[in-house]
């Protein structure tokens, strides 16, 4: 089952928050309507620390969350590659569990 959350990379305002474009262009994630939605079960993304931004400094949506800050997964066991961080050693999300930090 799919749930509307508020957009996180653009906090729910429905424009780009950074501006890439012009100042009135949409949020790429939300297409400009603060709202998107996520498959049940889902959790925070630990990757971007929920924010949808990518934390690697680009500014563009998280890679692992697609820019919702939150992402669909069952998962239950902390990833035993990343230790639960989502990252690998240089920042790019750890090639066990693709960023989440979690694993079967
Ligand atoms: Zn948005
Ligand atoms: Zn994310
Ligand atoms: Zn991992």
């Amino acid at each position: 089952m799919a749930t509307t959350i508020k957009c996180a990379f653009c906090e729910g305002e429905g424009k780009d928050p950074f501006d890439l474009l012009s100042p009135l262009s949409n949020c790429l994630v939300c297409n400009g309507s603060g709202i998107t939605t996520v498959m049940e079960p889902f959790r925070k993304c630990i990757y971007c620390g929920g924010k949808g931004i990518n934390p690697l400094g680009a500014r563009v949506p998280c890679i692992v969350c697609g820019g919702k800050g939150k992402y669909h997964c069952d998962c239950i066991t902390r990833c035993k590659q990343c230790y639960g961080t989502g990252k690998s050693g240089d920042g790019l999300p750890c090639s066990l569990c693709g960023g989440k930090g979690l694993s079967k």
